[in-house]
């Protein structure tokens, strides 16, 4: 994979106040291999939208798909899951006058999104992850995926307070 292929070509809407490019890109899961904490990809990214600029900013609006294997939260059993999630980002010259952290670079007008994409998808996994909605989770006296088997453990939420006092009366 050339890593020019992956660049976008902002020539026609860099000077031209309120042009609009649309964006349809595929970016393969080797295009994220530097990364290392992104989460495990089962397919390609692809971002869908558009480009604006506006007052000599440019905005990136779209949406990435992707699909990824991630950990159960509740049952630690891996399971894949598609996703859809936004991307908004700006973009602008490397001497726009920006914080750095508030845009995306460009040079030549070509600016290369993978590390942006990359960020955006690893916040995801920042978030609690669900095999299902209702996982029922490991028990946590014998430790069985109570989604497979169940048990007779008594694992009543003990208050606090009273673990002390249990634990004296043993
Ligand atoms: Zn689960
Ligand atoms: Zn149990």
């Amino acid at each position: 994979m050339e890593q020019n292929e992956l660049l976008i070509d902002l020539t026609s809407i860099v000077k031209s106040e309120g042009m609009e490019i649309n964006v349809n890109k595929e970016y393969p899961i080797e295009a994220f291999s530097e990364f290392s904490d992104m989460p495990s990809l089962q397919t390609p990214v692809t971002l869908t939208g558009t480009i604006t600029n506006h007052a000599g900013n440019l905005f990136l609006k779209g949406d990435l798909s992707f699909r990824a294997t991630f950990l159960c939260d509740r049952c630690l059993e891996s399971f894949e899951k598609d996703f859809i999630i936004p991307m908004e980002d700006t973009i602008a010259r490397e001497d726009s006058g920006l914080e750095a952290d508030e845009f995306i670079p460009y040079q030549h007008n070509m600016v290369l999104l993978t590390e942006a994409i990359y960020k955006c998808i690893f916040a995801v996994t920042l978030d609690q992850q669900l095999c299902r909605k209702d996982c029922k989770g490991l028990c946590p006296v014998c430790g069985c995926n109570r989604n497979e088997t169940t048990c007779d453990c008594d694992d009543r939420e003990i208050d606090p307070r009273l673990l002390k006092l249990k634990e004296l009366l043993k």
